[in-house]
């Protein structure tokens, strides 16, 4: 076994980014916005075809003008509910402690404890995303059948203007945590400069921003404003569907049901979630910040958005299929996760597809000069592939895209950006843990070859 060093740069020091990693990150703070807007403009006036805006550009039909000038702007009823959603999900993090996990059994909520930081620290984290979710799909559901404050489809009806809100909180909220970086950071050691500018506003600088004792930025945005909303923007979508033509397609209730299982599992699993690499890893900037509120409930909603457009009816044998992949995707990622949190909760002191499980030991320092130990699992879906929790996430974005049938590639462009994203995301957290652990890690790639598909990848 090998003591392994953190790679400077990991916490409290100034480190240089590449020619590449610049560019691209300049590319994405120009262009992510425009892929948002294209999107759900192409829905809005071209019948979500991807290519007919380009082609009437092309021909003269229209102008970057006149699409510009058709597509809802910014109002101020849409800007009076976003602020209500954004007010209430705050209200129910900050002021609501958790009371499920005292009789849901089996559920972890609560105070708990986050990952050891670059620097040495361990924060605490209330974890009540799962009690937030109940409380609002009630309200919502109490609504649509009872009080009729507001429409079920209202989120559909304001879904242009609310986006231009989506964006205003986004890049406030990367702007302030920038700002607050320099000025009054939460744990100066745990911050994170580069030499430029533009890195550090898209990646971030501090590692877990905070206001006051408990209002953890990163656990609030990946949670409330970007995954409740997921299901709530199907539930609208759904409606819609039923108000326009009377009817709800199997293909609206597969995505409503695939996705809204990958939602309950995350906050079922709100505590697991603190070890994963967004919480564990990654610095908080425009990344997190603007992809939180504007790119994951308008993008990773596609497919109902879509479904209102076109309502597919899927014959009973595709519907199947379609629920069997979903179904397998999602057993996939669920076990392989439980597997790795099993294995490191217990030091290894569990089993694995019925056996004692195999592991790697491992060493690292740690910024502060401690030294820690570790231990990579190398048998159940471990020993199968390094992320084979990203294969199974990956069958079920494929099965999400498939039940809106193959009239048209937007749809699509989900399981191509999750496979982008994942792949990325593979890479580079392979990176980091072999600097991590060095000699030890290339032990571990050597009894565990493939990183995605075993014998291809
Ligand atoms: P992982 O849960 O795979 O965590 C990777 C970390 O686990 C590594 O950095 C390492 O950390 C540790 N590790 C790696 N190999 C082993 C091993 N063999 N045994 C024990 N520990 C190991 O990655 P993520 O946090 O990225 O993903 C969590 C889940 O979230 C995934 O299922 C992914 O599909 C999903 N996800 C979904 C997204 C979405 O937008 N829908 C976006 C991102 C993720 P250490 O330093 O502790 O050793």
């Amino acid at each position: 076994m090998q003591v392994n060093a953190l790679e400077s740069g990991e916490a409290g020091s100034l480190w240089e980014v590449d020619w590449f990693s610049l560019i691209s990150v300049v590319a994405l703070l120009i262009f992510a916005p425009f892929i948002v807007f294209y999107f759900v403009m192409a829905c809005d006036q071209f019948q979500c075809s991807v290519s007919e805006p380009l082609l009437q550009l092309y021909r003269g039909d229209v102008t970057l003008l006149s699409i510009w000038a058709r597509a809802p702007s910014f109002s101020w009823s849409a800007a009076k509910i976003y602020a209500v959603w954004v007010g209430f999900q705050v209200f129910l993090y900050l002021c609501v402690p958790d009371v499920t996990h005292k009789f849901i059994p089996g559920y972890v909520g609560g105070v708990q404890d986050g990952a050891r930081t670059p620097a040495g620290l361990i924060n605490k984290y209330e974890i009540n995303g799962l009690q937030c979710w109940l409380i609002t799909h009630a309200l919502w559901f109490a609504n649509a059948r009872y009080f009729h404050w507001f429409s079920p489809t209202i989120i559909f009806d304001n879904w242009i203007p609310l986006m231009w809100c989506a964006n205003l909180l986004g890049y406030a909220v990367s702007t302030f945590a920038f700002v607050k970086a320099y000025i009054f950071p939460t744990n100066p050691e745990d911050c994170k400069f580069t030499g430029n500018v533009f890195y550090n506003y898209m990646m971030g600088i501090e590692f877990n921003p905070r206001i006051g004792k408990w209002f953890d930025f990163k656990l609030f945005f990946n949670g409330r404003p970007g995954i409740v909303a997921w299901t709530l923007i199907n539930l609208s979508y759904m409606s819609k569907q039923q108000e326009l033509y009377g009817t709800v397609t199997n293909s609206m209730i597969l995505v409503n049901i695939l996705q809204g299982i990958y939602v309950l599992d995350f906050f079922w699993n709100e505590a697991w979630y603190l070890k994963t690499i967004d919480i564990c890893h990654d610095h908080f900037g425009w990344y997190l910040g603007w992809g939180d509120c504007v790119w994951l409930p308008y993008l990773y909603t596609l497919q109902g958005l879509y479904l209102v457009y076109h309502p597919v009816q899927l014959s009973d044998a595709s519907a199947l299929a379609v629920l069997l992949l979903g179904l397998l995707g999602y057993y996939i990622f669920r076990s392989t996760n439980h597997q790795k949190d099993l294995f490191r909760r217990h030091d290894g002191s569990c089993t694995i597809w019925g056996r004692k499980p195999s592991f790697i030991e491992c060493s690292y320092r740690s910024a502060d000069g401690g030294l820690h130990r570790s231990k990579l699992l190398t048998s159940g879906f471990w020993g199968v592939a390094r992320h084979f929790n990203y294969t199974g996430d990956l069958m079920g974005s494929l099965a999400y895209c498939a039940a809106c049938g193959l009239g048209h590639i937007l749809p699509y462009f989900y399981i191509v950006y999750m496979t982008i994203l994942l792949v990325h995301r593979c890479v580079r957290d392979e990176h980091r843990c072999s600097s991590k652990y060095g000699k030890d890690w290339k032990r571990y790639t050597d009894a565990v070859p493939y990183r995605l598909i075993p014998g291809v990848f």
